[in-house]
């Protein structure tokens, strides 16, 4: 690529996400007046299939009356494999896409991303597809009283121009993006999740030192939206210190809501996570005003299928997404009832003790 077709190339991305911006609002789904729900089950790579099909076992379990009413669909979402989207090169391919928007809502197992190359990751292309906004991240570590929850902005960033680069002979360059809309409605979400949910504290953590135009507008904009809500207070923090923050047990019990763009978002919840108690522990919302998508924190951990350990994959992460899945489909009960039985089960997945995914989820379903 010469320096003028680079320049092409960065005026069609321009002008791509500008109209991007200008199209972002969507009519909200209300689940208060659907007649049926469909849920979309898509098993992934790797430990993806081990997981999930636990997590179906217990959707049946806790939806089977309104299952057996038709009123909740499970439809099962084959061809998002590792294998076919590379037969295909497509990231997410367009019969899978078209069955996924047939749905409302998604359970999705991990899905395998190569690394280099130009295959976009699945995830990517469904959040921007589906328009999945908001990435929302709880984390929990009750002895020490910490309630965490990341929004995570999750369809602009680093990520929605990750793979468009550009590359000349001894230089590469990526993109990164920010827009007022796209800041406005996450930075929304976690103000109102703040503001539901009795939290008087969001924490806005951006490099905007040295990312001045992106990460400036990211922060501007959060703390315009912060004035619509007086009684939460706001702090700002940088991602190198918010991460040493997240392992100093003198304050880190003091966040609540913590507000990101995407790529500090994505590695400081893993850092979360494993201080709750590994990536196989926690749970993912990707959330837009039409659908939304759950899935576990973690990715397709193939070394784990190398190494023939894949009956041991922890399934907690997914039915924790399976527990989130609920609540935002207003079966506030069942989602309940999985949120206690997954606190109350003390033995977890434990390949010395041979503790299965699948054995794990008998004992849970007992408590169901
Ligand atoms: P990974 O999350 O798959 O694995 C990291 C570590 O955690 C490994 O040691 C793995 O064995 C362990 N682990 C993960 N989930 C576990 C579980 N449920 N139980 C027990 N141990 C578990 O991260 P990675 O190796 O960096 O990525 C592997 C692939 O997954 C890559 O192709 C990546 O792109 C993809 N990925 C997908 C998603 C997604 O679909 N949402 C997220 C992250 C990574």
């Amino acid at each position: 690529m010469d320096i003028q077709k680079a320049c092409d190339a960065f005026r069609c991305l321009l002008e791509e996400q500008l109209r991007r911006a200008q199209n972002m609002n969507q009519e909200k789904t209300d689940f208060s007046q659907k007649e049926s729900i469909t849920i979309g089950i898509i098993d992934g790579d790797g430990i993806g299939p081990v997981i999930m099909s636990q997590a179906v076992r217990v959707l049946e379990k806790l939806l089977q009356p309104q299952i057996s009413a038709g009123k909740i669909i499970l439809k099962k979402i084959e061809g998002l494999t590792i294998e076919n989207r590379m037969a295909l090169s497509q990231a997410v391919p367009e019969d899978v896409l078209t069955q996924i928007k047939t749905c409302d809502v998604l359970l999705k197992g991990p899905t395998t991303t190569p690394m280099g190359g130009n295959m976009e990751s699945a995830n990517v292309t469904l959040r921007r597809e589906l328009d999945l906004y908001a990435n929302i991240r709880p984390v929990s570590i009750p002895e020490e009283n910490i309630q965490w929850i990341f929004f995570r902005e999750n369809t602009e960033g680093e990520y929605v121009l990750g793979s468009r680069g550009v590359e000349l002979p001894g230089l590469a360059m990526d993109f990164k993006v920010t827009t007022d809309a796209g800041t406005r409605r996450i930075a929304q979400a976690a103000f109102q999740y703040a503001k539901n949910n009795g939290k008087n504290r969001v924490s806005i953590v951006t490099k905007a030192n040295i990312m001045k135009k992106t990460d400036g507008k990211f922060t501007a904009i959060c703390h315009e939206v912060a004035k619509d809500y007086p009684d939460i207070s706001v702090d700002d923090w940088y991602i190198d210190i918010m991460t040493a923050n997240l392992v100093n047990p003198a304050i880190r019990n003091q966040f609540q809501v913590v507000l990101l763009p995407n790529l500090y978002g994505d590695i400081i919840t893993d850092e979360a996570a494993q201080l709750q108690g590994g990536v196989g522990t926690a749970g993912s919302a990707n959330v837009g005003d039409r659908y939304a998508m759950f899935e576990a924190i973690h990715g397709s951990a193939p070394r784990l299928m190398e190494e023939g350990l894949g009956d041991y994959a922890d399934p907690r992460s997914i039915l924790q997404a399976t527990a989130m899945l609920l609540r935002h489909i207003l079966c506030t009960d069942a989602a309940q009832t999985l949120e206690n039985a997954l606190q109350t089960q003390q033995e977890t997945v434990d390949v010395t003790k041979g503790i299965t995914c699948q054995s794990y989820t008998d004992a849970l379903l007992k408590l169901l």
